[in-house]
């Protein structure tokens, strides 16, 4: 499913540039536009849900996924030793404002 406003399913659809750095059948992993930290990627499954808490219990196997591609990278980009963060913005009270689940890593 996609929504057609969202900007982050735009750059599923590769109709806006962003600097990606992972992609699988899944998810993609692109950088963020304005970085908080040296590291600052965005992980986002390529189905769109809203927030975490628009994902239907029986899809929660994305969450997995997305952590899964989090890990990867990681590893391979080296600070999965010196270590990471990351964080799940969730409705409007929770600081979310782009409405396509994403997980932020963050690392120095
Ligand atoms: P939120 O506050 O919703 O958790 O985070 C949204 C993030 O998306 C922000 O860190 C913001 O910098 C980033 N962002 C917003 N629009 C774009 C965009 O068009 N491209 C990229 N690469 N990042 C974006
Ligand atoms: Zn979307």
């Amino acid at each position: 499913m996609k929504n057609a406003d969202c900007i982050f399913c735009k750059i599923v659809d590769k109709k806006i540039a962003s600097g990606i750095v992972f992609e699988n059948e899944k998810i993609l992993a692109f950088k963020d536009l304005n970085p908080k930290m040296r590291v600052h990627y965005l992980f986002i499954p390529k189905v769109h849900y809203d927030s975490l808490a628009h994902i239907p219990p029986q899809e929660m196997a994305v969450m997995s996924d997305l952590y899964a591609a989090i890990k990867q990278v990681s590893e391979n980009e080296g600070f999965a030793q010196s270590g990471y963060k990351t964080q799940i913005n969730t409705g409007r009270g929770g600081g979310q404002e782009v409405f396509h689940l994403h997980v932020h890593l963050m690392a120095t």
